[in-house]
């Protein structure tokens, strides 16, 4: 009987990536997912529960039913410029339900997690490598609200024995090189997706947010990574708690970033198409550049990021992209 492996936002794009390492990894991914942004399509590893991290009987009734062993922690709002224009959106959504996630583990036997937070809580750096160790300053509600479910996660640590491995990361892109789940968000506000929209004219154009930051090329750099590279760490992380290891917290990244024009230029390569470009204004809240180091990652868990490379990315994505996205 594979190990059941409770994994919240197992609808959403990240999630259902991590479903399916898991299942490639020999444990039963339980996804838990509200379906306010995810997609009941992208449940296809394993038992689906639809339900709301607020909702803490439904919850605890969740954790009797499957008895995880683990938990994947995904669910959460994500989406710089929504923290800015609604703040409490935010914190009630993120704060409030890891709160209710972790007292229902706990209650339920359940210690080891493994959290997706995010490179948002350094905030700024000005073009500075991030590693663990860079000193946290998140300048928005996102960033923030994470910043402090990092904190919760070591005050529960210290009090009822949870242990955490906590992932910071920012730009995650392509999809399942099998072609079975990608990205594909409604809205959509993310760089490639809305770039491959633009490529094959399902909209007019890709607005580039920016072009006189001070970066080479006058547009932002961010450090991507391919999402299958993503979930395996997340499953590393997962065996590493299962082998006894103590709580530890990982950056993501490739230590090297690419700007929007970049992007944009290596699509253009990968789709022998066009992209139609207009320049607009920098949008509130973006950093100039963010790009993470994750050298304790590859020492310590042994993380090969062999597919992060924007070339694998932007294909990947774009064979996804083709196939039209989820249905419901
Ligand atoms: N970006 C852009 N036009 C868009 C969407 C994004 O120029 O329509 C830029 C954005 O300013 C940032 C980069 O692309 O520098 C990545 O943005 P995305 O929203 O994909 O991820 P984020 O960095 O916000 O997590």
């Amino acid at each position: 009987m594979p190990q059941p492996v409770l994994v919240t936002g197992g609808a959403g794009y990240i999630g259902a990536h991590a479903c399916k390492a898991l299942k490639a990894a020999g444990y039963l991914p339980v996804a838990f997912d509200s379906l306010v942004t995810g997609w009941r399509d992208a449940v296809k590893f394993g038992p689906f529960e639809n339900g709301d991290l607020a909702d803490r009987a439904g919850l605890d009734a969740v954790f009797a039913r499957w008895q995880p062993v683990a938990v994947m922690h995904f669910a959460a709002l994500s989406l710089v410029g929504d923290a800015m224009r609604d703040p409490g959106r935010y914190w009630r959504a993120n704060l409030l339900g890891a709160l209710n996630l972790v007292e229902a583990a706990l209650a339920a036997g359940c210690r080891d997690m493994v959290f997706s937070s995010t490179c948002a809580t350094y905030g700024d750096q000005d073009g500075v490598l991030l590693t663990e160790d860079t000193p946290q300053a998140p300048i928005n509600a996102y960033g923030k609200s994470k910043q402090a479910i990092e904190q919760m996660l070591g005050d529960f640590g210290a009090s009822h024995g949870l242990r955490s491995v906590i992932f910071r990361y920012f730009n995650v892109a392509g999809a399942d090189p099998e072609g079975e789940i990608g990205e594909f968000h409604r809205p959509e506000t993310h760089l490639i997706p809305l770039m491959l929209d633009a490529i094959d004219g399902r909209r007019p154009a890709l607005t580039v947010f920016g072009s006189d930051y001070p970066t080479p090329d006058g547009t932002c750099i961010r450090d991507y990574v391919h999402v299958t590279d993503l979930v395996e760490a997340h499953v590393l992380g997962l065996k590493w708690l299962g082998e006894g290891g103590d709580s530890r917290v990982f950056c993501l990244g490739t230590g090297k970033g690419f700007s929007v024009r970049e992007v944009i230029a290596q699509s253009r390569l990968v789709t022998n198409r066009e992209v139609p470009v207009t320049y607009g204004d920098r949008r509130p809240g973006d950093a100039v550049s963010l790009v993470c180091g994750s050298e304790r990652a590859v020492r310590e868990l042994g993380w090969r990021p062999l597919r992060s490379n924007l070339e694998a990315m932007i294909a990947d994505a774009w064979r996804w992209h083709q196939t039209g996205g989820y249905r419901g």
